[in-house]
């Protein structure tokens, strides 16, 4: 288990709009979203960085062991890597990129709890 995808600081963070990663802004610079970067192409693209990315969510889960954690299964987030999630995130994903998520067989569902 790598602790890399662990926020360094509070300062800056931003949480992924696919997945719900949080991490420092200068994080997914460096190494992108470690769930998503795949098709999100975060890593090195500040671009990218603030469409894919919001500083707009609410509540953290640490997520230490996915496979075996309710909370995670109830998030949907039991497949992803270990790290800090958010329980909603604000925004939305443009839709380019919601296409190639589609065209690679990925359902994108807004991670925004807070309309409901
Ligand atoms: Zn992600």
């Amino acid at each position: 288990m790598t602790l890399e995808t662990v926020p360094k600081n509070l300062k800056g963070l931003r949480a992924c709009l696919v997945c719900s990663l949080i991490k420092s802004a200068d994080q997914f610079e460096d190494e992108g979203c470690d769930n998503c970067d795949e098709f999100l192409r975060i890593k090195h693209n500040t671009e990218n960085l603030y469409d894919c990315t919001s500083t707009n969510f609410d509540g953290m889960i640490s997520l230490m062991s996915p496979d075996d954690s309710w909370v995670a299964k109830w998030q949907r987030i039991n497949r992803f890597c270990p790290g800090v999630y958010a329980i909603s995130v604000s925004g939305r994903l443009p839709n380019s990129i919601i296409r190639e998520m589609k065209s690679r067989g990925i359902v994108y569902k807004s991670r925004d709890t807070s309309q409901r």
